[in-house]
């Protein structure tokens, strides 16, 4: 047990027998522990009379951005109700527990008993938004293209509100692995590259997207990427590795910048901090429902709801759409591919549901490609999400099936993979690298949770040898043995005869080696709200909707049937800083 001062203070006295009740009137601290989603949660509480009066975070393993709430509002409603006998933040449950028990345990060591919530105190303690409240620039949705939006926005002088469905920002941004893919970066030099150009990086993304994607737009996603990465890296202080890049499949050079973490996290935390600093509202469990045009067709506003509640946010320069895709939406990515169907998990946010589509086609916006689907190929069969560990593939891990046999090059496009899989005995893969590969991914220490929790999952392991692999996989031994000798007798680049790999094989030959499971989910969805190069929404008669812009993965026009990897975090961040510039200016 340990006590702040104030309570020894008490004890002290209780302990020279000066029990009366002023002195027990005098507040107490004491700390208590939970267990939240990412281990111990300890807070520090302060109690006067049996109420709580403070709430102090000691330390937390905690995800900031997805428990900020658990550390704001639900901590202000366990003070203002004086009670623990509340309601999880939805999103955030586990975290929400752990403060709810660190609290109890705290309360339980100061001899205090909390009660049941003062329902009154509760609604007291909800902050009151004005049902009806007007901005220069109003961004739905807080993933990384609203975010960029609302920032470059609020830079430019505008009155900026962003908006989020959600009980928490980030969206598909946060959980992606975001690496950013950006011509002529300054990493690239190091690794000795010096012929990569934002034209090469236009023809990658074009090719990759089977000459489906709009080359007016994509020439801009490629040609602001630079300065998009220096923004991010300048002003809102993302952290990317030095001296390291990722070589995704589909594009000709190796150009993606890889935040630290190796997840949206470094970014989201970052824009967070900017959206804080710059003083922009970031309103969340508020649903954008219906746009409000005026009698011109001008976009001005959009009516939304928050807990049934009806509210209205006009925008005197203009609306951002920010709302992300469809991925986590069933029935509309059956509706818009059949193909993808039952069989297929997803590795999106569960605000990833689409019906932002629905209203801009509602406001005339014309919704093209909705059809192309992408599904990641290296998921977890159990949650879906994708498999941040096996990115070893990048650096030479193979995939076998379970007869122990490689059955495609580990570097084609994530379509070709996902659909070579599914006709896979069981429809699902094993991805096998070893330390040769891993002292380069370092996969296993980046993605240190993922590693425990595949592993207690059953569906990972680490062995000394191939006969420990085939033992767990249950593959047949002598053809995995066959398999790795011939990868091993195939290594560097050009020598692969089998499937082409075109970075070249890794050798294999020695342990520890790593493998994990994994099946396709559905993972972007590349179809959505037609846009210009100016990041202006276009209507199916070619008209732009006065008013109305859009940027990030609620577009349509980028990435053509295919995106490929490490272009979302491009495209989200190239296009929502031109909507935000444009609908800032529009409020002048
Ligand atoms: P992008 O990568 O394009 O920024 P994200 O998926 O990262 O897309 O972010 C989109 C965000 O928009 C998500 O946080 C999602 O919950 C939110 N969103 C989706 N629809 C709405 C809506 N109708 N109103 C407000 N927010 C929405």
């Amino acid at each position: 047990m340990q006590f702040k001062k104030s309570i020894i203070t008490a004890a002290a006295a209780l302990a020279f027998g000066a029990a009366s009740a002023s002195l027990f009137a005098a507040p107490v601290t004491a700390e208590g522990t939970g267990v939240g989603k990412h281990g111990d949660l300890t807070v520090a509480v302060t109690f006067d009379n049996g109420r709580i009066q403070d709430i102090k975070v000691v330390s937390s393993k905690e995800n900031p951005i997805l428990a900020k709430k658990v550390f704001t509002e639900l901590k202000d409603t366990i003070i203002a109700a004086n009670s623990t006998d509340l309601d999880m933040i939805s999103g955030a449950t586990f975290s929400s527990k752990g403060l709810i028990d660190a609290v109890n345990d705290a309360a339980k060591k100061a001899g205090v008993t909390l009660g049941k919530a003062d329902k009154k105190a509760v609604k007291k303690a909800a902050k009151a938004l004005p049902k009806n409240a007007t901005y220069d620039v109003v961004v739905i949705g807080a993933g990384g293209a609203g975010f960029s939006a609302a920032i470059t926005a609020k830079a430019a002088g505008a009155n900026v509100v962003l908006l989020e469905k959600m009980p928490t920002v980030g969206g598909n941004s946060l959980i992606s692995g975001a690496e950013m893919n950006v011509a002529g970066n300054w990493v690239q030099p190091k690794l000795g590259i010096t012929d990569d150009s934002a034209e090469l990086h236009a023809k990658d993304t074009f090719k990759g997207g089977d000459g489906k994607g709009d080359m007016k737009v994509i020439n801009v996603m490629t040609h602001n990427a630079l300065d998009a990465a220096k923004w991010c890296r300048d002003y809102l202080k993302v952290n990317f590795e030095a001296d390291n890049l990722f070589f995704f499949g589909g594009h000709s050079r190796k150009r993606a910048l890889i935040p630290f973490g190796h997840t949206g996290t470094e970014f989201i935390t970052k824009f967070q901090a900017k959206a804080d600093e710059l003083g922009i509202p970031v309103i969340t469990n508020m649903k954008a429902e219906e746009l409000i045009k005026d009698k011109d067709g001008r976009v001005t506003g959009v009516k939304a709801t928050m807990n049934g509640e009806e509210y209205t946010f006009n925008a005197k320069g203009g609306i951002v759409l920010a709302t992300g895709g469809f991925g986590a939406n069933k029935e509309m990515v059956k509706k818009y591919n059949p193909k993808i169907d039952e069989r297929f998990k997803t590795t999106d946010a569960p605000g990833t549901t689409g019906e932002a589509l629905y209203m801009a086609e509602r406001a005339g916006a014309e919704l093209v490609n909705m059809g192309y689907i992408q599904t990641y190929p290296i998921c977890d069969p159990i949650s879906g999400v994708i498999e941040l560990i096996a990115d070893a593939r990048f650096d030479g891990a193979v995939l076998l099936n379970q007869e122990g046999k490689r059955f495609v090059e580990e570097l084609q496009r994530r379509d070709v993979i996902s659909h070579a899989i599914l006709d896979q005995t069981g429809g699902y893969c094993w991805v096998l690298w070893n330390d040769n590969i891993g002292k380069i991914s370092n996969t296993v220490k980046e993605h240190a949770n993922e590693y425990e929790a595949f592993t207690k999952q059953g569906i990972m392991t680490t062995c000394d040898d191939l006969k420990c692999v085939a033992d767990f996989t249950k593959m047949p031994f002598d053809q995995l043995q066959a398999t790795v000798n011939r990868v091993n007798s195939m290594t560097g680049k050009g020598n692969d005869k089998d499937f082409n790999h075109r970075a070249g094989l890794m050798d294999l030959s020695q342990g520890k080696y790593y493998v994990v499971k994994a099946v396709p989910s559905t993972h972007h969805t590349m179809g959505g709200v037609r846009i210009n190069e100016k990041a202006e929404v276009v209507t199916k008669d070619g008209k732009t909707i006065p008013g109305l812009w859009a940027a990030g993965e609620v577009t349509g026009v980028t990435h053509g049937t295919n995106r490929l990897g490490g272009n979302a975090y491009t495209d989200i961040i190239v296009f929502g800083r031109i909507a935000g510039a444009a609908a800032a200016a529009a409020a002048k």
